[in-house]
Parts: structure tokens; sequence; C-alpha cells
């Protein structure tokens, strides 16, 4: 099928100039929108303002009435709504199915989707039925208004350079956004944009068929939506001074992040890993502690609002980039701190 959608495309009398609107992936879970969405629903709005267009979502669930309410509030100006039983769970195939399906319908100029994991394996599938671009893991966008282009930006090379991609010849130009780059809007919860209930085939001859599934281990704050994160490096020395770590951040209320070393090393589960191929962060305080601040950690928590360095060597590249730097060991530093915030 992947083929005769490919063909059907081509041969269609494509023409760029029917493709108006920018479009998102409303991507949820058990009724709950990805905090990506917001993100991409503020980008959407500043986007389509330089087009003079609207910002459309499609939204695939069951039972997502609430949800599209609050896209609404967050700036969604019209909502695809396909509510199914069989569309409970994110499952690739069909999802790419309805969606391919809404794209031709509706044209979309642009396609946005979260750089999550359902995002990524989305969008690829999407891009190649549609026979379109697709740029992976941008970090900016920006419009050419007069030529109606979409300027992608992403990191390339390690993070070395940063790239920017167009795609001129075809619609609509797609690409996935790496969450905490972009920002909301101020949600209106008295907006009420158009529901549209597209007609789209279902079907239920899946070779994906979910068995089951299995919840991750919770961890105690979530790391994407932290306001503290403290991050360990490979200079805690030990994976047992994880647990001092960890302490530091119950004191705090806050998240558990680390750098790569940590995970490689199998300290640490890689849900914690934050930089360029972990996640993104924006937290309003980060504590590095023990982490150098190669180019490829920093791709992740730059953004933060406050950075505070924890090193032992006073010419750490993390001391660059740090709004308040410590020098000295993390095995006397972070159980001074422990005991200063527990006796506040
Ligand atoms: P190190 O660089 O070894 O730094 C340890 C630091 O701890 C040093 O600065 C040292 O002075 C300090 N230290 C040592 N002992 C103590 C002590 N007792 N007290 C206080 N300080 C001490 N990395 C990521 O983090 N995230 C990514 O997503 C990521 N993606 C990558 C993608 C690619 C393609 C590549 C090539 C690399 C990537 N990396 C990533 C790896 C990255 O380049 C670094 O190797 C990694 O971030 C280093 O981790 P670190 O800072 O914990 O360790």
């Amino acid at each position: 099928s992947a083929i005769s959608y490919n063909e059907n495309f081509t041969k269609s009398k494509f023409n760029i100039d029917e493709y108006n609107g920018i479009l998102i992936f409303g991507e949820q879970r058990d009724g709950k929108v990805s905090s990506v969405v917001y993100e991409l629903l503020g980008e959407g709005n500043r986007l389509a303002r330089q087009l003079g267009t609207k910002v459309s979502v499609v939204l695939l669930g069951n039972n997502t009435d609430k949800v599209v309410r609050e896209l609404f509030a967050f700036g969604a100006d019209d909502v695809f709504q396909i509510d199914h039983p069989l569309l409970e769970c994110f499952n690739d195939e069909l999802y790419t199915d309805i969606v391919v399906q809404v794209i031709l319908q509706s044209k979309p100029e642009i396609f946005l989707v979260g750089a999550t994991t359902y995002g990524r394996s989305l969008a690829a599938r999407v891009a190649s039925r549609l026979n379109t671009g697709l740029t992976a893991d941008c970090t900016c966008l920006e419009i050419d208004a007069e030529k109606r282009l979409l300027k992608q930006t992403r990191p390339a090379f390690s993070g070395n350079l940063m790239a920017t991609i167009i795609c001129p010849n075809h619609r609509p130009q797609m690409c996935t956004v790496r969450s905490k780059v972009m920002n909301p809007i101020e949600p209106d919860f008295s907006k009420i944009g158009q529901i549209i209930k597209p007609n789209v085939t279902i079907s239920p001859n899946l070779k994906i068929k979910k068995i089951d599934s299995i919840k991750n281990k919770v961890q105690r704050v979530n790391l994407a939506d932290a306001d503290i994160i403290v991050s360990a490096g490979r200079g805690i020395q030990k994976p047992q001074n994880l647990e001092l770590i960890r302490e530091f951040a119950d004191c705090l209320g806050a998240a558990v992040g680390s750098s790569r070393a940590l995970v490689d090393a199998g300290w640490i589960e890689y849900s914690h890993q934050i930089g360029q191929t972990g996640i993104n962060v924006r937290p309003k305080i980060y504590f590095a502690c023990g982490i150098s601040g190669a180019i490829q950690h920093l791709a992740g928590m730059m953004s933060a609002k406050y950075i505070i360095a924890i090193n032992k060597d006073p010419n750490a590249p993390i001391f660059k980039v740090a709004n308040l730097g410590m020098v000295g060991e993390i095995e006397h530093i972070i159980p001074a701190l422990i005991k200063e915030v527990k006796n506040k």
C-alpha cells in the first residue's frame, strides 16, 4: 500500500499552490496531550501569522473531546478529530494510514510533528508515503514568506554546525521538532475552534498488533517538565554516588538527569540522558554535577534559566555556560548542599 500511495500522490495533479495552512500532529496518551504539542501550537501560530494562514491539529484517539477543548485553548483554529476504539493506543501503521488520508484531503503546506518516540516513527512513514521531505529533530523554524518556504534548522555533525534545510518542490513541508525549544502560548479556554470529522477509512487489517503494554517505572519527578533538575556526570566517580544525587534532588523536589557517560556505563537508564541524543530540558534551575560540558550535553540543557555547575576542574567547559560555579569534589559539595537545604 505504501507504493500505491506514492504513485497516486505523484500521479495526481500535484500543485504546490493548492497547499495552505499548518497542520500539527496532536500526540496524546490516555487523554494527556504531549507537552511538545502545546509548543508546536505556539510556534505554529507564530509561523501562521507570517503566512497569513491558520493552524490545524490532527487528533487520533478514543474519547478525545476533552483534548479537543485544550487544543483550541492553546491555539488550534481547527481540529481534525478521528475518534475510534482502534485508535486508543498509538499504532505506527494505522496512525500513518489515517494521517496520510487527512493530509491528502486537507492539503497543509506545513506538517509539524513532535520529535517523540511516536512522532519520529509516524513522521518518517508519513513523509515516505507522501513522497515529500522530512527534516528530523529541528530546533528552529523560520518562514521565507515571499516563497512560502519553511526554513528548518537542526544540529548536524554532532552539533558542530547547524543545518538549515528547505523543501522547495514537495508538500507538505515536514519536520519533527524537539521538545522544550519552542514556546507555548498562554491558553485561552474561552476560545472555540472548528471540529472537523474527516471521512477516513480505518483499516482493522494490521500487520502490527498491540499485545500488551508495560508502563515505565515512573520517575519521581518527570524530567521533561521539571522546574529543577539535578544532573550527574562521570565526575560522581562511582554508581553508589547516584544515591547522593537522588537525595539532593529529593530535597529540592527536583528530577534526576544525567550525561551520556553514565548511561553508557550502565549506571542509569537512558530515559535520564540529557543532550543531543537524549532529551531536551528547560528547567528554571539546572545543577550539572561532575559534568564536563561537552557540546552534545549542552545541546540538551543550554536553555535552562539558571545553570549551577559543580566540578573539581576550574577549567571545565561547563563553567563557560554556568551562571554559578562551584569548584570542588562532588563528594564534599553535595552533602554540604543537602545539609544546607534540609536546615532551611
Ligand atoms: P566527562 O566528560 O568525563 O566529564 C567528567 C567531569 O567530571 C570532568 O569535567 C571532571 O573534571 C569532573 N570530575 C571528575 N571527578 C570529579 C569529582 N570528584 N568532583 C567533581 N567533578 C569531578 N553526552 C551527553 O551528555 N548527552 C548526549 O545526548 C550525548 N550525545 C552524544 C552524541 C554523539 C554523536 C556523541 C559523539 C557524543 C555524545 N555525548 C552525549 C557524549 C559527550 O560527547 C560527552 O562524552 C559526555 O557528555 C561526557 O559526559 P560527562 O561530562 O559526564 O563526562
